[in-house]
């Protein structure tokens, strides 16, 4: 069993969704993190490698009000004029 098949918040065990997947669990969440500059235990500051920890949706649920969520805003396409090459395309 992966040390991600229990849940990091409850300790219960999980049961991955498929074979191929050990780590994607049924009824959990999967997360990982790769470090950031203030954490003193992890922040290997090379993003070849990452935590990966699963929470139950149990505990998701429960613990709601702790979490936050991020939407990615993505900035409007900006465009380059160039002429066209009717030849060409
Ligand atoms: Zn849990």
């Amino acid at each position: 069993m992966s040390p991600a098949q229990i849940c990091f918040s409850c300790g219960k065990e999980l049961v991955p969704i498929h074979i191929s997947t050990p780590n994607q669990c049924d009824d959990a969440v999967m997360f990982t993190a790769y470090g950031n500059y203030g954490s003193t235990v992890f922040d290997p500051m090379n993003g070849n490698i990452s935590l990966l920890i699963n929470v139950c949706d149990e505990c998701i649920v429960r613990n709601h009000n702790r979490i936050a969520v991020l939407k990615e805003i993505k900035p409007l396409p900006t465009f380059e004029h160039i002429p066209w090459n009717f030849d060409k395309e």
